[in-house]
């Protein structure tokens, strides 16, 4: 028999139709003979509301409490689900993350997932085929029993590690949107939904700017190999679309050699002019941004030609530019720079694919393209599956158009 997880993100449970109708979806699956277990978030907008309420409360709080609030948001709509569900005549039961209990770590506020006791969950669906509905995004931290979050768009991730640690045949993802495409559509029309993407190529899009699922949820699918589907909570529920299939790679029959591009605009360059071309600059440089918590990304470093100096430049999230060039004013001295310059008006714009493993030139191909369109590279990075260009933000629409038309990923 079929056991299987499924998560309602915002939108689907904004107000106490919407939660009718994922209802209507659960129903389908408890009638076609599944166990299920329903992850819900809260209701559209909520989780904003209630983080504004904690910054309104104090601009600088304890994390523990900014827990206790923002965790309360998935217990309201556990709990109608709950109700709507037993109006139907269904057996269904609400649980907070603590009742389960999903044991978390104690970074409040982004907290891990260390394990889940879903040994009660399972219990009841071989006694009494009782739906278990579990508010996403909230955990208790194993130590001290404090609730925990999970990091913005959590409830994905409570989703799949519930998915692993109930062994679910496959976690079905239900959103506002029909799968996962080869670009963001509202930016390319021309976007096509893909019917399956591989476990390494959804996280580098995730980590790359795709929206559609919290990165660390992927990672969680990616090491327990759980099937993940992303499909819209919006069909009719007696006659819904698969959606797309996140999946291993040997589960892909027709692989392309680029799947899809992502584009960011949370990235920020800065430039550092005629640092010294000597041992210890690179570590003079990156180790107080490291010890600061600021992630660099990209980072090009040129050696000119007087041998004796050389430029650096770099990404950081555009939320930690300010923070990075405080730091890096104050190191001056250590470092030994002659300017720093930076920028927040870039784009970063990647192309990703398993494909690239095994042909050579997909990135050229690009650049080429890009040049013919005037576009300028300002960095680039590569790895196995995936390239990275950073160019000016004016252009995003221009370059992740070239770029998916080039890849031959435009529906026809
Ligand atoms: N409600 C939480 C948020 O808005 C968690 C989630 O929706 O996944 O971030
Ligand atoms: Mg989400």
């Amino acid at each position: 028999m079929a056991r299987l997880v499924m998560k309602f993100g915002g939108t689907s449970v904004a107000n106490v139709e919407r939660i009718r109708n994922v209802a209507r979806h659960v129903k389908r699956e408890v009638d076609a003979g599944a166990d299920v277990a329903v992850v819900v978030s809260a209701m559209s907008g909520k989780t904003n509301e209630l983080v504004g309420w904690c910054r309104e409360a104090a601009p600088l709080h304890d994390a523990r409490e900014y827990d206790a609030v923002v965790a309360s948001g998935e217990q309201v709509t556990s709990g109608l689900l709950a109700i709507v569900l037993q109006d139907m005549g269904i057996q269904a039961r609400s649980w907070q993350g603590w009742q389960i209990p999903i044991l978390t770590s104690d970074a409040h506020g982004s907290a891990r997932i260390l394990g889940i006791e879903g040994g009660e969950i399972v219990k009841r669906f071989a006694e009494r085929k009782e739906v278990a509905v579990v508010a996403g995004f909230q955990g208790v931290h194993k130590e001290t029993g404090r609730i925990s979050t999970l990091g913005r768009g959590g409830s994905d991730t409570s989703a799949v590690a519930l998915a692993a640690a109930i062994g679910a045949d496959r976690c079905d993802i239900y959103t506002d949107v029909d799968g996962v495409y080869t670009t963001d559509p509202r930016v390319v029309p021309k976007a096509r939904r893909l019917d399956r993407i591989a476990f390494e190529e959804m996280l580098e899009m995730a980590s790359l700017g795709a929206k559609v699922l919290q990165v660390r949820s992927v990672e969680v699918a990616m090491v327990h190999k759980v099937p993940t589907f992303v499909r819209s909570s919006f069909d009719d529920p007696e006659n819904p679309q698969p959606g797309t299939l996140i999946c291993a790679e040997e589960d892909i029959m027709e692989a392309q050699i680029v799947t899809g591009i992502a584009f960011t605009r949370d990235e920020a360059q800065i430039t550092l002019r005629r640092i010294a071309d000597k041992p210890g600059v690179a570590a003079a440089i990156f180790v107080p941004l490291a010890d600061a918590n600021i992630n660099v990304d990209m980072i090009i470093q040129v050696v000119s030609d007087d041998t004796t100096t050389t430029d650096m430049t770099f990404t950081v999230p555009t939320s930690d530019y300010e923070r990075a060039m405080t730091i890096l004013e104050g190191a001056r001295e250590t470092i030994g720079y002659a300017s720093v310059a930076g920028a927040t008006d870039v784009v970063k714009v990647s192309a990703i694919g398993i494909g690239m493993r095994s042909h050579a030139g997909v990135a050229a191909r690009a650049f080429k393209a890009l040049a013919d369109k005037g576009v300028n590279i300002r960095a680039i990075t590569t790895s196995e599956i995936k390239f990275s260009v950073l160019i000016d933000a004016a252009y995003t629409e221009l370059a992740v158009r070239t770029l998916h038309s080039l890849y031959g990923l435009d529906k026809a």
